[in-house]
């Protein structure tokens, strides 16, 4: 049995991962995306984001155990790749990439989500505080995501009837 404390510990390493996967996802989109600059604006604006977050989840791991996570995060540094690598050679791309975006985007605004009770539990104000400026961050990207669906979709299709025109990013 773990402790309350233990598992804010290993739940942060799992952000960690999951920000360093989100990075990896996020600038192989931005860098292939040429004909959605809307779309490859916005995803490059939150690689940035992406890039802060994972700090600020390593120095509550650095505040709370040291910081000993490097390993777990090789992995999931490879896994990130496998993922963005999955979507690259589909004839929707650009589709395939905004879906994966907003389906990522959600599970890290429920890993923040559970982080803060975690964290609240534990009396882990500064965890807390960290979390709850992460996940403000996601919804804000999920959202932004999530009103562009359709703009998307609809300018990939248009841009697929034109002939002598790439569509697929
Ligand atoms: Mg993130
Ligand atoms: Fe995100």
């Amino acid at each position: 049995m773990a402790t309350s404390n233990e598992r804010l510990v290993q739940w942060l390493r799992d952000a960690h991962a999951m920000e360093e996967q989100a990075e990896t996802m996020l600038s192989q989109t931005a860098q292939r995306l040429e004909h959605y600059p809307a779309l490859k604006q916005r995803i490059e604006q939150h690689v940035e984001e992406t890039r802060r977050q994972g700090e600020r989840v390593a120095a509550c791991l650095e505040r709370l155990d040291g910081g000993s996570s490097s390993l777990k995060d090789a992995a999931a540094k490879m896994m990130g790749f496998g993922h963005a690598m999955s979507g690259l050679f589909a004839g929707d791309e650009v589709v395939k990439a905004a879906l994966a975006s907003y389906t990522f985007e959600h599970l890290e605004i429920a890993s923040y989500r559970m982080l803060i009770a975690t964290a609240e539990e534990c009396g882990d104000v500064e965890t807390r505080r960290v979390c709850e400026v992460n996940l403000a961050e996601e919804e804000a990207m999920a959202k932004w995501l999530e009103d562009n669906l359709e703009e998307t979709t609809l300018a990939f299709l248009a841009r697929e009837a034109t002939p002598d025109t790439t569509a697929k990013h």
